[in-house]
């Protein structure tokens, strides 16, 4: 019998996308394996986010996985949380709070979901019909979360935290390569899966009405949500019943929270498999790591000093050493090691 010592030659998602977005950026994430030391905002508070639904989803209980990032906030200096705090010139509330009431309202409206859960966080790692150099190419991943409903359907749910939610018919809503999850799931356990159901979080929590100088409440519409005015309109010795035409339509419906459905099909799954091998084939085989340099290079990707510098043939031996530590090599999907793809908050 032989014994498989190597580890296979797999990609996750992340990988696929980075490559997408930009070669170089690539070479600096997964091949030079440089991780940012400074955290960015959207990236740390999604990442805290998940972990609070995860265990939500485990324990009933979304602040054991919130703590081991109220800890690391509580070790930061203060200009290190000033600088999470701030979005564009606006400084906002302490993230620890901010996850709370997120997470808080969260459950409120999805407190009559009916999910069975079946598994969390998932890990992958399954063989596609790619060959190079004699060499099955993988694909790896992590799965957020499968659930039964109550018609007794499998579901993967992956959540998305992002500072704008997109409407259900942009393309971009259903992000088509996790429809590969399903046909994953299948091959790895041979689950029978309906589809994904994307389970979008806005990163920016809602927000509480103001008060007049005469006491009365500001007619200033302010985009919240059922919870978070219930509990002021209480706080600040008002009557609920007298904002009746304001808190029923948000009991119904929260906006800051959608869940968009997307059952399997063949098809889809076949092109974006197709697509998925395609990219793997450059990472694989591209000598050259080319940059794709747009408009978002400056806000959306931390290696952009160090590329723009070697651009231009500095040397960077100090700049590499003050700004990036490097990463332990993985064997399975890499979490929230990305660019803040799916955390992006815009300035609204
Ligand atoms: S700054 Fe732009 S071109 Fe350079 S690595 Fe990042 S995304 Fe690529």
């Amino acid at each position: 019998m032989t014994v498989e010592l190597i580890a296979p030659e797999a990609v996750s998602w992340s990988e696929i996308k980075t490559f997408q977005r930009c070669p170089k950026q690539h070479e600096y994430k997964y091949v030079e394996r440089l991780v940012p030391i400074k955290k960015s905002r959207p990236l740390f508070l999604g990442s805290w986010v998940h972990a609070a639904l995860q265990t939500h989803y485990t324990d009933g209980d979304w602040r054991i996985g919130s703590q081991v990032f109220t800890d690391e906030w509580n070790k930061l200096f203060d200009e290190e949380r000033l600088a999470l705090r701030t979005r564009g010139r606006q400084v906002s509330k302490p993230l620890p709070d901010i996850v709370k009431q997120i997470m808080e309202s969260y459950i409120w409206y999805h407190r009559d979901d009916n999910w069975k859960v079946v598994a969390v966080e998932q890990e992958f790692m399954v063989p596609t019909p790619l060959k190079i150099d004699g060499k099955v190419q993988y694909l790896k991943g992590i799965i957020d979360l499968v659930i039964e409903d109550q018609d007794a359907n499998w579901w993967v749910i992956d959540h998305k935290t992002a500072g704008t939610i997109p409407e259900p018919t942009a393309f971009h809503a259903m992000d088509p390569q996790l429809m590969l999850y399903p046909w994953a799931a299948e091959k790895a356990w041979g689950w029978n899966i309906a589809g994904v159901i994307y389970n979008y979080v806005k990163s920016k929590p809602p927000s509480i009405p103001q008060i007049n100088k005469d006491g009365s409440l500001s007619k200033r519409k302010v985009v919240t949500d059922y919870p978070t005015l219930y509990r002021f309109l209480k706080r600040e010795g008002y009557e609920p019943r007298d904002f009746a035409h304001l808190l029923r339509p948000l009991s119904k419906r929260s906006p800051f929270l959608r869940q968009y459905r997307y059952p399997r099909e063949k098809q889809v799954t076949r092109e974006i498999l197709l697509d998925a091998l395609s990219v793997t084939k450059h990472i694989r085989e591209d000598k050259r790591r080319s940059r794709t340099i747009t408009r978002d290079c400056a806000t959306m990707c931390s290696y952009h000093e160090l590329c723009r510098s070697e651009l231009s043939g500095l040397d960077t031996t100090i700049l590499r050493k003050s700004m990036f530590t490097l990463k332990e090599a993985s064997t399975v999907g890499d979490r929230f090691d990305g660019e803040p793809d799916d955390f992006d908050e815009p300035e609204d």
